[in-house]
Parts: structure tokens; C-alpha cells; sequence
């Protein structure tokens, strides 16, 4: 009987998206099914950090050396998704001098470049470090943009053949004597052009070989064919600071504990982490103290951090796996291995492997395992070639550099835009009307969002993860309403509506745990904003009115247009350094 595809995977998170492109660059015929959008997972809630694997290097070698590997492959391929802000591994006087000692060795031993620097060299690279580090180790960590990354690797899927399907959920897997032959989905709501399922319907989709790449919710797909997949979801919390008050990667040499680095990201800096094993991976508690941990312990390296805004926190969930014989009961002993089950070997359950544990920073060697794997069942030899061709807008950075200029756009903007765009900088900016800053904090001009609404449709939280408007100091409050006003152009005004109202939604859920302060005073003010100047507190379909968008468009001629000069943003708590500020 013909199959519907020869493979469907199912999760949609950098593991997933990583092996239907993998596949689909061996001319396999691919289906991913992800059941909300691309990232909705772990992926769109990790710390952003590009690992050099020196984090590892003392306690899980084989994870360490699987790391340097891929960030080197990663900074060649995906050079539009990182950016190498190195890394410092830093001693304070109670941190045991054995312990710098043994990561020092481990790193050499892992191929990782170490280098060591006197508390005084460390401050000349990271000025914020407190004044009693005593010294550091350097090394190639970076940090990455995992939203990015991950469309990314699903557009060049799509461009090798592949079928890409969000929001669509398996509800079932479909059994025949026992073996996995493909699954039952159901479609729902998707927004924008990407859905293709009809949403409320439900398919059957059949194929020869089923990958479960849905990390810390694998138990529960393995489930749906009898199978055990011990996965032990572990929690960890992430906290966004206002600007980015370092630029390097700041970690505590010491052995694991919470709140031990701090990742540069964008304009902002991010705080983490916990580790901490929870029974549900969509159900967990989220408390106050955990952000109170991370700003205390973290201002020991970085004192200015205890005086920042705090913006907003978020947690995600780790898809730790643990071999059953191994038992281990504290969660941060559980490897960051991968592990590839082959449940035909393992349980008499064919056409289904899982894929569990892992990092984002090993995704595609995670990936390569797994389609070498799956082309061995299915007599495909096409090699694997994910190593070695770039990602969709990587490919020339010269082309980005060359084209900065001929946008006429002001340099922090031009820069921020090519970073984000890559190789599609050209065609995404080289627009026939004026250009103006729709997100002030991020750099992110109109062209921008209208590149994103044309990719994703009326989902302005896609549009948000694409070009980071909203993401930045004021969490949305001065340009949620100008993103409307771009949508406005394609969509009515219902549609438009229900979306500003998600994006405002999603932009509250993270600051709600971050109300002091200066932030106080910031969320306040965006509530005055939208709930009292826009009545987004109070509908206006209820009341006969119409929503004038084109008012909120920043417009030709304004301030932030290109070509004259951006608005400057600069935060009372950080003087004197023009370093990231904006
Ligand atoms: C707090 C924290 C910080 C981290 N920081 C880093 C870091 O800095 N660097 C790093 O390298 N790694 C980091 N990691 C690890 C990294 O984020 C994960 O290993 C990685 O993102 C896992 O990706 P994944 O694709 O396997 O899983 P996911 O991204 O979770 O993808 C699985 C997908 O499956 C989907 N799904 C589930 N069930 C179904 C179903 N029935 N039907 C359809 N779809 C389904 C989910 O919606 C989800 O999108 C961190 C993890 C955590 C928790």
C-alpha cells in the first residue's frame, strides 16, 4: 500500500526541524507535524547559549567534545543565527582553586580553546565583572538565536520537498500488529499562510517510518505505542535584564549549581538557571523565588545586576533521558547526552525511533544520527550534507555588508537588520516606500514585519519571534500597536484585533513575575497605553467604534525613519558605556 511519506516527524523544535532537513537534503520524502508553532517547545525557551562545551568539560566529557564540534559547524553555517561573544569562566576567592584547575584541563582535553586570564585581563574584557574575581578562563562560547535557526532549517526542509505542518497535533499513533504506521493528527486553528491542514479536521497520516522528536513530551507520544520512554522533564528559569549589561558569556567556575551564567542576547542579557525535576512538562510551578535567586547570586559576579530592570522570566523544560538502569535522583546528575531508541531493538515495536535528551547547540549532529539511522531502515545511502551547506541567509555576509549602505539606513539599524535577515537582507529591505522603525528597542523596521507578516500570516507572535519586535526594554509597550498597524494592511480589522490582543498577551505572561521597580513603572505605563489610550481593555466591537491602525504608523518623515537619525535608548541604571545600550 503507498504511503502517505516516507517519514513523518513529529515535533517541531530544533531537534525535529533539524532532521527533516537532514532527510530531506538525502531526498528522503519528508512530513513534520508539530502540534503549535515551530519552536513552541523547550527550543523557544532556552538560554540562548552557543555551548564551546567547557560547562561540560569536567563533568561529561563525551557531551563537551560533542559541543566545540558543532559550534564550530554551527558559527559556518548558521553564521546569521550566532553571534561569538566569547566566554569567561570566572573564579570569585570562595571558588575552589582545584576546580578552575580541573576545567582548565578538561577543556584542553576536549579540544575546547582555554585561555587564562588574571582578574585584571578578565575586567578588560567584561568591565562588569565584580572587582574580587580573581581570574578567568576564555573560551569560544557564543549565543544563539534559536527562533531563527530553526525556520530556518524548516524553510530549507521545504526547499528540499518536505512537508512542514504546524499545529497539527498527533493524537494517536496508528498501530498494525504492534508496528508504528503512521499517525493520526488533528489540525487546528494555525495562523497565517503556513497552515495547510483544515482546521477542527483530523488525518491520518501514514508512513513507512515514524521519528519522535518531541523531546521532554517523548514519554507521551512513545505512550501511544506501549512503549516507555523514560524521559525526566527538568525545569529551569531564565530572566530577561533591560539592556545588555555584558557582552561575553559570563559563567561561575565552579561545580553545577542554579543562577551560574549570564548570556549576552541581542539587547538584552539573560539570567539562569535552575534545574529542577518536574512530573508534567506543561504544568509546573513558576515562582517568585527563583527569579529573586538568579538576580542575588548572579549580582556576585556582575554587581551592576542587582541595580538593573528586570524585564520578564520564562522556564523551560530540559528532555532529560535517563537509561532505566540508572536511577539517579538529582536532576542535574542526569547526562546531557543524546540517545537514539531504536524501539524495534528495544521493546519489538517497529517503524518508530526516538530521539531524546541533548542540547539546541547539538541539534544537528542529533539530527545526522538519527537520518543515518532512519536511511539504514528504509536502504536510502545518501550521506549526510547538513555539515557543510549553509543555512537559508547565511551564505555571503560581504552581500550584507555591501548592501548596508544602499538601505540608507542609520548603522545600528542596518547592522541589526542584516544580522537578522542574512542573505535575505536584499530582498526584505529593498522596498519602494519609506522604511520607518516599527520596534524601537530592537531596530526592527517596517520592511521587516511585512517580510514577517507575509511569512506567517495574522500570527504577530511569529512575527515577533522572527524579527524580535516586542522582545526588547519595553516589552512591546510602544510598538505592539504599530505591528497591528502592518497587519492591518492585509487583514480586516477583527482579525487584526484577536491577534494584537494574543501578542499583548504573551508580551504580560513573562513580565507578571517581574513587577518592581523600574518595570512596575513600565508595565503600568504600557497598561495606560493599550488598556486606557487604546481600550484594549474594553472592546471596541462591543462599542460601534472602528480601530484607526494608520494612525499608528510611525510614518514617513518621523524620527525613525532611515536615513535620519534612530531614537536613542539609553537606561538611567548604566552610564558611560555606549557598548549595547540601544
Ligand atoms: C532552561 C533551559 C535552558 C537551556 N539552555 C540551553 C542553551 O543555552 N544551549 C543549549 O544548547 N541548550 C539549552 N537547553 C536545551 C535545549 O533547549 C533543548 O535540548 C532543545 O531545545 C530540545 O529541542 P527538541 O527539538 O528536542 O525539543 P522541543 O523544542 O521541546 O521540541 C519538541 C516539540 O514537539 C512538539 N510536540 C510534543 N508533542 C507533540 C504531539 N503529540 N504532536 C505534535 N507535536 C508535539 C512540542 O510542541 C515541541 O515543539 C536548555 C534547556 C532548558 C530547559
Amino acid at each position: 500500500m503507498a504511503q502517505d511519506t516516507e517519514v513523518l516527524v513529529v515535533g517541531g523544535g530544533s531537534t525535529g526541524t533539524g532532521i527533516a532537513r537532514d532527510l530531506a537534503m538525502r531526498g528522503v520524502d519528508v512530513t513534520l507535524v508539530e502540534k503549535g508553532n515551530l519552536t513552541n517547545g523547550t527550543t523557544g525557551r532556552m538560554h540562548g547559549l552557543l555551548h564551546s562545551g567547557s560547562r561540560y568539560a569536567v563533568s561529561d566529557q563525551a557531551s563537551a567534545a560533542e559541543c566545540i564540534e558543532e559550534n564550530r559547524v554551527l558559527r559556518d553555517i548558521a553564521s546569521h543565527c550566532v553571534e561569538m561573544t566569547g566566554g569567561l569562566f570566572v573564579k570569585r576567592p570562595e571558588d575552589a582553586e582545584e576546580y578552575f584547575e580541573e576545567k582548565l584541563r578538561g577543556c584542553r582535553e576536549c579540544d575546547i580553546p582555554a585561555e587564562v586570564l588574571s582578574g585584571e585581563e578578565a575586567r578588560a574584557v567584561e568591565p562588569y565583572l565584580a572587582k574580587d574575581v580573581e581570574k578567568a578562563i576564555r573560551v569560544p562560547d557564543g549565543a544563539v538565536d534559536p527562533f531563527r535557526l530553526c525556520v530556518a532549517n524548516a524553510i530549507s526542509a521545504e526547499n528540499h520537498g518536505a512537508r512542514i505542518e504546524t499545529h497539527a497535533e498527533v493524537t494517536d499513533l496508528l498501530l498494525d500488529d504492534g508496528d508504528v504506521t503512521g499517525a493520526r493528527v488533528r489540525h487546528e486553528s494555525g495562523k497565517g499562510p503556513r497552515t495547510h491542514g483544515t482546521p477542527g479536521t483530523t488525518e491520518e497520516i501514514t508512513a513507512e517510518y515514524v521519528v519522535n522528536a518531541t523531546g521532554a513530551w517523548a514519554g507521551q507520544l512513545g505512550a501511544m505505542a506501549d512503549v516507555d520512554v523514560e524521559v525526566r522533564p527538568s525545569k529551569g528559569v531564565m530572566v530577561v535584564m533591560n539592556v545588555r549589561q555584558v557582552d561575553t558569556v559570563v559563567n561561575r567556575c565552579r561545580p553545577k549549581g542554579d543562577a551560574d551564567i549570564v548570556v549576552p542576547h541581542e539587547t538584552t542579557a539573560i539570567l539562569g538557571t535552575t534545574d529542577e525535576e518536574v512530573a508534567d512538562p506543561e504544568d509546573y510551578p513558576e515562582e517568585g523565588w527563583e527569579v529573586d535567586e538568579m538576580i542575588d547570586t548572579l549580582s556576585e559576579l556582575v554587581p551592576i545586576l542587582s541595580e538593573a530592570r528586570t524585564v520578564r522570566s520564562f522556564w523551560g523544560v530540559r528532555p532529560l533521558y535517563e537509561p532505566p538502569d540508572v536511577g539517579s535522583e538529582d536532576p542535574t546528575d542526569i547526562t546531557r547526552d543524546f540517545f537514539l531508541l531504536d524501539h524495534r531493538e528495544r521493546d519489538d515495536v517497529g517503524g518508530l525511533t526516538s530521539i531524546v535528551g541533548g542540547k539546541f547547540t547539538t541539534y544537528r549532529m542529533m539530527a545526522e544520527q538519527i537520518s543515518d539511522h532512519v536511511c539504514g531502515k528504509l536502504g536510502v545511502r545518501a550521506s549526510c550534507e547538513t555539515a557543510d551547506v549553509p543555512l537559508p541567509g547565511s551564505e555571503d555576509e560581504s552581500v550584507l555588508e555591501d548592501a548596508m549602505d544602499d538601505y540608507g539606513l542609520r548603522s545600528p539599524v542596518a547592522r541589526r537588520s542584516r544580522q537578522r535577515l542574512g542573505s535575505r537582507a536584499d530582498d526584505v529591505l529593498d522596498t519602494d516606500g519609506p522604511n520607518p522603525v516599527v520596534c524601537d528597542c530592537e531596530g526592527v523596521t517596517r520592511a521587516e514585519i511585512s517580510d514577517a507578516v507575509e511569512q506567517s500570516g495574522t500570527d504577530l507572535n511569529a512575527v515577533r519571534i522572527r524579527t524580535r519586535a516586542s522582545m526588547g526594554n519595553c516589552q512591546g509597550g510602544f510598538c505592539c500597536h504599530r505591528m497591528a498597524n502592518v497587519l492591518a494592511d492585509d487583514y480586516d480589522e477583527p482579525t487584526v484585533r484577536a491577534s494584537w490582543d494574543e501578542l499583548l498577551q504573551e508580551r504580560w505572561k513573562g513580565e507578571r513575575h517581574a513587577l518592581w521597580g523600574e518595570q512596575l513603572s513600565q508595565a503600568a505605563l504600557n497598561y495606560a497605553l493599550h488598556a486606557t489610550t487604546m481600550n484594549r481593555d474594553r472592546d471596541p466591537a462591543d462599542m460601534d467604534a472602528d480601530v484607526d491602525f494608520s494612525a499608528f504608523d510611525a510614518g514617513e518623515g518621523t524620527a525613525t525613519h532611515p536615513g535620519s537619525d534612530a531614537p536613542s535608548h539609553t537606561d538611567g541604571r548604566r552610564t558611560g558605556g555606549e557598548r549595547g545600550d540601544s
